[in-house]
């Protein structure tokens, strides 16, 4: 392992309209208090590279919220602070997150200059009534421009999002959805299963019992279809979620799965840098009065700092190792933390090779295809006692 690659987080915090799912930290904004946005997230990334002085940056994720939302110039803004300030690495992947609105298209080119060159576009479902209950405000048909822009632009390595069991869905719509997006053949493919979030208008539709979700028997034919005909399709499943044709395996995201450091940027922006984590406050009016040209500024944004305990650092070797299919080495923990694995969760690995969810093989603990659809359960058995 390269222990001087560094990844870079840009959480952008904005988005048209909230969906009816979402719990993620983003909101509408007006365009004054997005331009001040950027201003400050400039200075916050060209304050912070001393720090990372002895690192070079493998990745830059554009995350949110919608950072399509955005005036390509304020990524174009960015990426030049990033370039300024930090060594990019020639091939580094530079991922985007957009939105296929009707505007979208007129920004690739912008962000191929600005030197992005991965698109994850979310689409959730090909379906328009499906689309509608998420409380998307694309169609099915925006979604296709778009997509096809980004080809035409020459754009080479494209994610599109998926969310399953959602709402009205059924086998047969999914398998629409699926069929349609894999015909268009997009180098990677995210799917993630609806979670009712607390404090969102889908769970209190659930509460009043006027949400019509697929029943477990239709989650459990979605998730073998899923599996079955992306695999038929000529996709990998490398990650709980995520699917990828040969060599396009999103490389941020494997950074982010095989503990490699990251700093994140902007509001809310997690970093998990040398043997500290710390969390970026929520609140704009604390990001934006902060005074990012002094120590104390950063002492005001950045929250919850603090160093890993072994058992956090056992815990998530564990959670982040055992997404990805090939697993979790037993050697590898033998000499991280100086036990074997079995001494630790010996209970666990044990019930779970025996219901056939997880298998060793050639060192590494890995969960089983079947151990993979149900992994948050599975995972959520991984948590230690206090005092390991
Ligand atoms: S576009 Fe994404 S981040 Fe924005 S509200 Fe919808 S789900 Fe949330």
């Amino acid at each position: 392992m390269d222990r001087s690659e560094l990844e870079l987080y840009i959480h952008i915090p904005f988005c048209a309209r909230k969906c009816n799912y979402c719990d993620f930290l983003s909101f509408c904004a007006s365009s004054e208090v997005q331009q001040k946005y950027i201003n400050q997230l400039i200075r916050e990334i060209e304050n912070t590279s001393s720090i990372c002085r002895d690192y070079h940056v493998r990745s830059v994720f554009f995350g949110g919220g919608t950072p399509s939302l955005l005036e390509p110039q304020y990524i174009t803004a960015v990426m030049d602070a990033i370039r300024r300030s930090y060594r990019l690495d020639k091939d580094a992947e530079i991922s985007i997150e957009c939105n296929p609105t009707s505007t979208l298209r007129h920004k690739f080119s912008a962000y191929k200059k600005a030197g992005i060159n991965r698109l994850s576009i979310g689409l959730q479902s090909a379906n328009n009534d499906e689309l509608k209950l998420l409380g998307r405000i694309h169609t099915f048909e925006e979604f296709l421009k778009c997509y096809q822009g980004a080809r035409m632009e020459g754009f080479q390595n494209i994610n599109v999002d998926l969310i399953n069991c959602i709402p009205l869905q059924t086998l047969k719509t999914w398998k629409k959805t699926l069929k349609t997006v894999l015909m268009l053949k997009p180098e990677h493919l995210s799917v993630y299963n609806l979670i009712v979030e607390p404090g969102t208008p889908f769970a209190e539709m659930n509460e009043e019992g006027l949400l019509m979700l697929p029943g477990e028997d239709e989650d459990e034919e979605i998730d073998a279809f899923t599996r079955e005909y992306t695999e038929k399709m000529g996709y990998q499943r490398y990650e709980v979620s995520n699917f990828a044709r040969p060599g396009f395996a999103c490389r941020h995201n494997i950074g982010y799965w095989t503990e490699v450091p990251y700093v994140g940027f902007g509001l809310g922006a997690a970093s998990h840098f040398e043997e500290f984590r710390w969390s970026n406050t929520r609140s704009m009016e604390e990001y934006l009065a902060a005074d990012l040209s002094r120590e104390e500024g950063f002492s005001m944004i950045r929250k919850e700092l603090h160093q890993q305990t072994v058992k956090e650092e056992m815990e998530e070797f564990m959670f982040l190792g055992l997404r990805l299919v090939e697993g979790v080495s037993e050697q590898e923990f033998l000499l991280r933390f100086q036990k074997r694995m079995d001494l630790v969760y010996g209970e666990q690995i044990r019930k779970f090779i025996r219901l056939s969810l997880m298998e060793r093989v050639d060192g590494r603990l890995r969960l089983t295809p079947r151990g993979m659809d149900v992994s948050n359960v599975i995972l959520s058995e991984f948590l230690l006692e206090e005092g390991v």
